[in-house]
């Protein structure tokens, strides 16, 4: 599963590179840096040398943020509000038996459904969906509430009984676990593929796993970003070393070719919450902080910054807004997360 050289380039196989920037975990303080190449061939950026799995998994020795995020009455209640009630009837007719027959009604749902129930999906296929790294499944608990067979994959035990818990079925591990003989009208991958160490075989068993014109919807960091530009190391999305690759529009355009997959759509979204907490470090941490050796004060310096990015003051409320009006000024690629879909368009070895 995994490459025994793990200083050659995860997406070409390349072992030229240059030093592309040196960072430091801006969660759990380290001694140590973490130094991310770029490689010459392909322009992939990643973690140098690539951590084994067994570095990886002290990677995640704190409470993993995407783990812990939301509760389920408040998705009852959302979802069950006058207009999603509304959108759930005549938008996504998915359950047969609330299904409208007005053509009125699905039109003017149609046209609300901009307005609610963001980033959820409407029917595809026949409404099978996997999420890789689902944590508590709170997301896919919405699909399944709009009709979908929702399932997911997820490493974390306490993460797997929760979305158990919630009706849900869940294949505890990583998404070489799922059976092959399991057909999906979309997989996601959410803040996932940044992650792995091997995202060509991932992608490729993914893709396994698709049913005809079926899609991978992905979203992760864009180390193309303004964001990047402006805060580089303390760019909140580095995230070293959890993330052991920094893709770009470039790069995983490359990834979806190499795996065999049609690009649908790669765009990228701004996102102000971001450049609130990157601007936190910048501020706080001195341009040496890397070069700093005494892991106390390093601790001392990010527990600052980490208080200071729970806090919503005056003044992050009024950078937000200048940053979100700005974000409309930059070049399209130049957003924070790369919102990606591509397409198996293959359809002999699937059912
Ligand atoms: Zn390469």
């Amino acid at each position: 599963m995994n490459s025994t050289n793990n200083t050659l380039c995860p997406l070409c196989g390349s072992s030229t590179n240059n030093t592309f920037i040196i960072g430091f975990d801006r969660v759990s303080p380290k001694k140590e840096n973490f130094t991310y190449v770029k490689c010459k061939e392909c322009n992939l950026v990643f973690l140098y040398p690539l951590p084994t799995d067994k570095e990886i998994k002290t990677f995640y020795d704190i409470d993993y943020g995407p783990h812990q995020y939301g509760n389920v009455d408040k998705v009852n209640d959302r979802h069950f509000s006058f207009i999603n009630k509304f959108l759930i009837n005549n938008y996504f007719h998915v359950q047969s038996n609330t299904t409208s027959k007005s053509r009125l009604k699905k039109y003017i749902a149609k046209k609300l459904s901009v307005f609610a129930l963001k980033n959820l999906f409407a029917p595809y296929g026949k409404n099978r969906l996997l999420d890789v790294g689902c944590g508590n499944g709170l997301w896919l608990y919405q699909h399944l509430k709009l009709g979908w067979h929702a399932e997911g994959v997820e490493m974390n035990a306490d993460a797997c009984k929760k979305a158990t818990d919630l009706g849900l079925n869940i294949y505890q591990g990583t998404i070489y676990d799922v059976p092959l003989t399991n057909k999906y009208d979309i997989i996601t991958f959410n803040h996932v593929i940044e992650h792995v160490l091997d995202p060509l075989e991932t992608l490729s068993q993914a893709k396994k796993l698709l049913a005809p014109n079926g899609l991978i919807v992905m979203l992760l960091p864009n180390i193309d970003s303004y964001g990047f530009k402006k805060f580089s190391n303390c760019w909140f999305p580095l995230d070293p070393p959890r993330h052991i690759i920094q893709f770009s529009p470039e790069t995983i355009r490359h990834l979806i070719d190499k795996v065999g997959l049609n690009v649908k759509d790669i765009h990228t979204i701004p996102k102000a919450r971001f450049m609130i907490k990157s601007r936190i470090y910048k501020k706080y941490l001195s341009n040496d902080f890397i070069n700093i050796n005494d892991l106390t004060k390093r601790r001392t310096l990010i527990e600052e910054c980490l208080k200071k990015g729970k806090k919503q003051t005056f003044e992050s409320k009024i950078y937000k807004k200048i940053m979100i009006f700005y974000s409309y000024f930059l070049n399209k690629n130049s957003g924070e997360i790369l919102k990606v879909t591509a397409q198996n368009n293959e359809t002999s070895s699937n059912m």
